[in-house]
């Protein structure tokens, strides 16, 4: 069993005006912390690596972004016009894009592509080998985007894009993606919704932002029974939790059997989050790694890629995140 931790300076790059709680300092907060513990963390664009005249030791020129790759799989999920208009809005210095929570700044169009880029990076390292973990520590996060429209702090839908170029480029014929975020991931739900190949599971407080993920939306067409919502009443904690995960989710991605395993790992179910109004401790978040890493290592060969969505509270997010990890990386 292997855990390795991905991300990208440039996502720290995305600064929002003052009040908005999705912040640099949620990410830097969470890398100092794992790599202060000791955790390999693989940086795509090292902080000081851009300019930098070379040397010894010195680190690569990171990639131009956005480049063919990440373009591509962006592509295949994301509307062309959609990407334009968001790279007009960020060239023009426009405030916002869509909607009141996705305020643009000099640093957002390159933070989100950087965020895309390293959460490709960790799906195809964890698919060179058997029992390999990753985390994506990005920011900004993905699952409320939609296919055309920004929403609630996502411009692009790092996990779903993920989870496309998998079954696209590495083979995997099913995969499923369990988002324990305390909002509902409707952008993830929407992209995937039609579809019998990708398994969408969601734990959220309810009624709730975005609104969507009632227990009655299963998937459409082909891909009726391949969504799953577990709706939340506000207050839920761990013994709530964990009843809607051994007792539903677990069981789902059991019978859905998946070749990888995606997590939108969002931690504003905790206790104390700013944002959200659950109950959940880091023993919960740590629990939850266990169960997911015994149920990878029965189903997929271990392969799990969680990628960071939300978790507001910038002193205990790090903590949050290291239990998490604690949990899908032990034994
Ligand atoms: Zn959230």
């Amino acid at each position: 069993m292997e855990l390795r931790v991905f991300t990208d300076s440039r996502c720290l790059g995305h600064v929002a005006p003052p009040g908005y709680p999705e912040c640099p300092e949620r990410l830097a907060g969470i890398l100092s912390h794992l790599r202060g513990a000791g955790l390999d963390v693989e940086d795509l664009a090292p902080l000081g690596s851009a300019g930098m005249t070379g040397g010894v030791g010195a680190a690569a020129e990171p990639a131009v972004l956005p480049d063919a790759a990440t373009t591509a799989a962006v592509l295949d999920l994301h509307a062309e016009a959609y990407v334009r208009r968001f790279e007009r809005a960020a060239g023009r210095g426009d405030a916002l894009l869509d909607s009141a929570d996705n305020p643009l700044s000099p640093g957002v169009w390159d933070a989100a592509w950087a965020a895309v880029a390293a959460t490709l990076a960790a799906a195809d390292w964890v698919m060179a080998g058997g029992g390999r973990t990753a985390l994506a520590a990005v920011r900004p996060p993905g699952h409320h985007a939609e296919a055309s429209t920004a929403m609630g702090f996502c411009f692009f839908n790092n996990v779903a894009v993920a989870a496309e170029h998998l079954r696209r480029r590495h083979g995997a014929e099913r995969v499923a993606i369990f988002d324990f975020d305390v909002h509902h991931g409707n952008g993830t739900q929407h992209l995937f919704e039609e579809r019998a190949d990708v398994f969408y599971a969601s734990t959220h407080q309810f009624p709730f932002y975005p609104g969507t993920g009632a227990a009655s939306e299963t998937g459409e067409g082909a891909g009726a029974g391949a969504t799953l919502n577990v709706p939340l009443s506000a207050g839920t904690g761990d013994d709530g939790y964990a009843a809607a995960i051994t007792g539903q989710v677990l069981p789902a991605l059991r019978n859905f059997a998946p070749d990888v395993l995606l997590l939108s790992a969002g931690f504003d179910a905790w206790e104390r989050d700013p944002l959200g109004g659950m109950a959940v401790t880091a023993a919960g978040f740590e629990q939850w790694g266990e169960w997911l890493r015994r149920l990878a290592a029965e189903l997929c060969g271990g392969r799990v890629l969680a990628v960071l969505e939300g978790g507001y509270d910038l002193d205990h997010l790090p903590g949050l995140v290291a239990a998490h990890l604690r949990g899908l990386a032990a034994g």
